[in-house]
């Protein structure tokens, strides 16, 4: 589907919902795909995208980002310390900051390189097992520890588990960061970005509606 699709239908929600129009950004997310097609919304003139491992950002967009200006990259996929300096040099956002251990790394390269780039905390609001991210019970007690830190939590982000209805997992992501008083939420992909939206998502992580199936040959 084109992007131009995605986008109006992200207006009308917007519209439907009493949402101010463009409060929702959209993020395509990248990963996997070949890059003849994100060169190709590049060209259209999108620039804010996502990808789910730091290696594989790393092997493209730095030249991305050379011969288009502006771009905005999210990591939007777990985050290993030991790859937390490369990430922070190479995303202006880290959507899955999920433990002390990590906040702490992220905190003192912070002081070193002198920049961060914004931060989200993740959260496991269907409290599964396999899943990264933060029980929403231990959200709260988090977040503080992130600032004590020296952090600023600018968002909150979350994958539902398959199986559930979304918008209840949405709905809580949102309660979460109420009150906290963080205003981003990133929530919502291609099977259901509209009941995000409805929800509140200031970002909607969007990637196969956009570029196609992945093929992980
Ligand atoms: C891959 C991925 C997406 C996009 O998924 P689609 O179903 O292709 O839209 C969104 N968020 C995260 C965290 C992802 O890893």
């Amino acid at each position: 589907m084109p992007l131009s699709d995605i986008s109006a239908r992200i207006r009308e929600e917007e519209a439907r919902t009493g949402r101010a129009p463009g409060s929702t950004r959209l993020i395509a997310v990248s990963k996997v795909q070949p890059l003849d097609r994100v060169i190709a919304v590049l060209e259209e003139g999108h620039r804010l995208f996502g990808e789910n491992k730091v290696q594989e950002a790393a092997g493209k967009w730095p030249d991305l980002r050379d011969r288009f200006p502006g771009v905005e990259l999210h990591l939007i996929g777990p985050l290993q310390t030991n790859k937390a300096r490369q990430a922070m040099q190479l995303f202006d956002a880290i959507e899955t900051i999920d433990r002390p251990k990590l906040a702490r790394t992220i905190a003192r390269l912070k002081d070193e390189l002198g920049a961060c780039p914004k931060l989200f905390v993740q959260i496991n609001t269907g409290e599964e097992e396999q899943k990264a991210g933060v029980m929403p019970a231990e959200a709260d007690a988090f977040i503080a520890e992130c600032c004590a830190l020296g952090l600023e939590i600018e968002g909150l982000m979350c994958i539902p588990p398959v199986e559930e209805e979304p918008s209840l997992h949405f709905a809580l992501l949102k309660k979460i960061a109420d009150r906290n008083g963080i205003t981003e939420l990133s929530m919502g992909m291609s099977g259901d970005f509209e009941k995000a939206v409805a929800q509140g998502a200031t970002f909607v992580r969007v990637g196969s509606a956009i570029f196609g199936e992945r093929n992980y040959g």
